[in-house]
């Protein structure tokens, strides 16, 4: 036999790669005390810095930020002679840390892994290397890299060029001499920008051909900072732990601070430091929202615009170096040394692809659909197929033989980034799903490494040997992952992290973008759940705590994090009165809502006195269709515009006449003091409708929570007591029922704004308990909800209210009424009404005001 498994190769652990991710994780599983083994093509240590040895290769993450920490001795042992460091001296890094935790020997070079398949009966993996090897290990890890796989040349003629062709991520190894050669460049990505300057030093002539401008900052290299130094050395650890529990993996705050918040001068001094401090991350953080409001993202690419035209002479050239047409940061901005600036001499020529584009190579050089030019050499630096193309390179079979390719066949799924179901102890280091290439890689690869071994550390200690994310954890981690980058202006952009650079690549945002600091408390959150969302298998059995780790969809965690950061007191806790004050103060600091045509307030009579209303008036001619809209706050607090960013969406986008009508409020006016005044007010309306603008044959009623509740029950009235005929009911979160023993008051009892002792507040001061059966309370409890009008029943996931919306919509459907019952996944009782504030809900809402044009028709 010429395979090795008679040799009885067999490990805990194979990890296929030996960058930086796979050094550590080899010395991390000894320490653990497991056997490993690291599998690498290439025939020395160093991943990333082995390969891209082009001219000009750098890190662009601060080299006191972009090593390793989880050792302080190899830290002081080890000092970077620049801010960025160059290839060679990462790669010494590297091969220093090999050294000092004779890793090597655990490395077997030179050897490529092709094949890896799961055997469910032997309950380990079978790998298949070139070299013929066949070894089988119960946990296999791909330390594979984001940017390892090479995008193959997607420009026709490649092989008839009869001079040398060079790729910077696998540039010769003896390096490169341009001298007196007429050089083209074909690329203007990261490795574009850092080795063209130097390129261009060198050779007679340099011709470089871009197809998209990027945005790129001064590197402003130099000696490593003195006061960077200080700071990381007067306390490492916490200088450390700053880096785990930052945004991107390297210790800054960022601003609070929305772009348009700050007034113009300050915003400049802003950017203008950020530009001379010469890094990734310090423009980005100057401002809250750059990544997420468009407009503040144009300006600050004007800003980077200005400075290109600044530095490029001929102006037609500059406006080609100008980043255009996507947003700032969405693809990962560069950092360069005299690149603009080599566009002035007389030496170099930049090709617009957009303009010329390249018909072919040629023997002697490129056409374009221009010119024909001659050339001694061809560099391309066109980049990887980012994040999964090195996973997918492999044929990964899982449980059944699945392969990992066509499940990945519409865009990568994964549980945290870290493991797929239908692959048990299977797991990729900074795979997509994780923050990966949007952080500072060293402090992602340590966390991801570190989980690993404590994972595999805890089935050691458990006496499981097996683990796997289940398909429900696995498609809330990818929703939860796609919602964050919906936020953002990222998907906008034809980016690598977005798989567009590669041709039938399908187009899904790779990364977690929600940070490294949430990213780890997710993972930790795991953990602390008894691995929450993975099935964990032994001899005496399995167990699994299945789950969703992120319930909540991530605007509305931010909102959450937003109100928890202000540190007010539950509203439970106040008088009335002050829960109204503080009520109000929150209010104001939503944004207002759409233009609508004109807003009116005026009075109604109430069954005990006058009652105000506000009507939002649609832009159209004629009589306008009526909503007559009751709004939340428990019965307790809120008034005629206090919903009113949602009125204006609904009158605004619904055609209608939205009047938002006020009632008494408790505990100054008891049960069932609202009712009353509901009901006179759509008595009222109906009969004013035409003096309002309205029309009174189309009349839908609408509310939210408390109003939503005064909805249904005027519906209930109306019908039993022959009132106005009403043609619809929108009841969003609805208090249906006096009774708290439905699970969601226990599953979403806190932390989600309302909350189940704000209810029993709400109820308390509203209606005795001997009236909360009274069908006028709790509209659940009528006799017969036969004959109401159509409804739309909205609930959200997170609310303590969800089961008794989820059971009148029931309730209502039993008897025959139409109803569209929306459940809105992710969200609370109070997110589905922030108009422009969280985007996650946009949809419901389309839906809402679908559903009231659709009654009023
Ligand atoms: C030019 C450049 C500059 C960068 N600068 C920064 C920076 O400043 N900051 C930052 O955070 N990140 C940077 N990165 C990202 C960088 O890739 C990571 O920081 C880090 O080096 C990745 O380490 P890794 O071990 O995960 O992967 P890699 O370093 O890519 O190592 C993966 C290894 O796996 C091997 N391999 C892959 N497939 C197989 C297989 N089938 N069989 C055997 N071996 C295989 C590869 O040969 C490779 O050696 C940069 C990337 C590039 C290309």
């Amino acid at each position: 036999m010429t395979n090795r498994e008679s040799d009885g190769q067999h490990f805990d652990v194979i990890a296929v790669g030996a960058g930086m991710a796979g050094l550590y994780l080899l010395k991390k599983l000894r320490d653990a005390g497991f056997s490993a083994v690291a599998l690498e093509t290439a025939d020395d240590v160093g991943g990333t810095w082995y390969w891209n040895r082009y001219p000009g290769a750098r890190c662009d993450i601060e080299s006191l930020d972009y090593s390793y920490s989880f050792d302080p001795e190899l830290e002081k042992e080890w000092q970077w002679s620049e801010r960025y460091a160059t290839q060679p001296e990462i790669l010494r890094y590297l091969q220093f840390v090999a050294n000092r935790y004779d890793l090597r020997r655990d490395i077997r070079f030179s050897t490529r892994v092709d094949r890896a398949s799961w055997d469910e009966d032997a309950g380990l993996w079978r790998i298949t290397t070139d070299n013929g090897d066949r070894i089988t290990a119960q946990f296999y890890v791909m330390a594979t890299g984001c940017l390892s796989m090479p995008k193959e040349p997607d420009v026709p003629g490649v092989d008839r060029f009869g001079g040398p062709i060079y790729f910077t991520n696998r540039w010769p190894h003896e390096g490169v001499d341009f001298s007196g050669k007429r050089v083209a460049v074909i690329g203007t990505g990261s490795s574009g920008i850092q080795s063209i300057p130097l390129i261009a030093e060198q050779a007679s002539q340099i011709t470089v051909f871009q197809r998209t401008a990027n945005y790129a900052a001064p590197a402003n290299n130099g000696p490593v900072r003195r006061e960077h130094r200080e700071q990381l050395e007067e306390d490492r650890n916490a200088y450390r732990e700053g880096a785990r529990w930052s945004r991107a993996g390297v210790p800054i705050s960022g601003s609070t601070e929305p772009f348009f918040s700050v007034e113009p001068g300050e915003r400049m001094r802003r950017l203008e430091a950020g530009w001379t401090r010469g890094d990734l991350l310090t423009i980005n953080s100057s401002f809250a929202d750059l990544v997420v409001n468009a407009a503040a993202n144009f300006e600050v690419q004007e800003f980077f615009r200005d400075k290109v035209r600044e530095k490029v002479l001929d102006p037609l050239t500059a406006e080609d170096l100008c980043g255009k047409d996507f947003p700032l940061f969405s693809k990962r901005l560069c950092l360069e040394t005299n690149y603009f600036e080599t566009f002035n001499s007389p030496k170099a020529k930049l090709v617009n692809l957009h303009r010329t584009p390249i018909k072919s190579i040629t023997e002697a050089g490129i056409d374009t659909s221009a010119e024909s030019m001659e050339f001694d050499a061809i560099v391309f630096a066109t980049g990887f197929d980012a994040m999964t193309g090195a996973i997918v390179a492999v044929d990964i079979r899982g449980r059944d033989g699945i392969e990992l390719k066509n499940v990945w066949a519409e865009g990568p799924k994964t549980y945290l980034g870290l493991s797929v179901h239908g692959f048990p102890n299977f797991f990729t280091i900074t795979g997509p799903g994780s923050p990966s290439v949007l952080s500072n890689m060293a402090v992602s690869i340590e966390q991801h490494v570190e989980w690993i071994t404590a994972a595999l550390e805890h089935l050691r200690g458990e006496g499981f040997h097996s683990i796997e994310a289940t398909s429900a954890a696995q498609e809330s981690w990818v929703t939860h992952v796609n919602d964050y980058a919906n936020l953002t202006l990222y998907p906008q952009a034809n980016s690598w992290y977005m798989g567009a650079n590669v041709p039938g690549k399908p187009r899904v945002f790779l990364p977690y973008i929600g940070g490294v600091d949430r990213y780890r408390q997710v993972c930790d959150d795991v953990v602390k759940r008894d691995y929450l969302g993975f099935e964990q298998v032994g001899n005496a059995g399995s167990r699994c705590n299945d789950g969703v780790i992120r319930p909540v969809k991530p605007d509305v965690q931010l909102l959450l994090e937003l109100l928890a950061s202000l540190d007010q007191p539950p509203l439970d806790s106040l008088t009335p009165e002050a829960a109204r004050q503080q009520m109000e103060a929150s209010a104001a600091q939503r944004p207002p809502g759409p233009e609508v045509d004109e807003i009116i307030d005026g009075i109604l009579p109430g069954p005990a006195g006058e009652l105000d209303y506000r009507l939002y008036k649609p832009a159209i001619p004629g009589l306008a269709p009526i909503v007559i809209y009751f709004h939340g706050g428990g019965w307790v607090l809120g008034h005629a515009s206090s919903d009113e960013p949602f009125c204006r969406y609904l009158c605004a986008e619904s055609n209608a006449l939205v009047i938002s009508v006020n009632y008494r409020h408790a505990p100054e006016a008891r049960f069932p003091a609202a009712v009353d005044d509901a009901v006179a007010a759509v008595n009222w309306i109906a009969a004013n409708a035409e003096f309002l603008g309205g029309d009174s044959h189309n009349i839908a009623v609408a509310g939210w929570s408390a109003g939503a509740n005064l909805a249904a029950v005027v519906c209930q009235l109306a019908l039993a007591h022959d009132g106005p005929a009403i043609k619809g009911q929108l009841l969003i979160t609805p208090v249906t029922d006096g009774d708290f023993t439905r699970p969601s008051y226990r599953d979403n009892a806190e932390g989600y704004i309302l909350t189940r002792s704000l209810m029993e507040w709400f109820w308390d001061h509203y209606c005795d308990v001997d009236d909360r059966h009274d069908p006028r309370a709790s509209p659940l409890r009528a006799q017969s909800l036969t004959g109401l009008p159509p409804a739309m029943v909205v609930t959200a996931e997170l609310d303590p209210l969800r089961d008794e919306g989820n059971a009148y919509a029931d309730a209502l459907k039993a008897a025959g009424v139409q109803v569209q019952h929306l459940q809105a996944a992710g969200q609370i009782h109070t997110s589905l009404l922030a108009v422009d504030a969280i985007m996650t809900s946009d949809n419901t809402r389309r839906l809402m005001k679908d559903a009231l044009i659709g009654f009023l028709r």
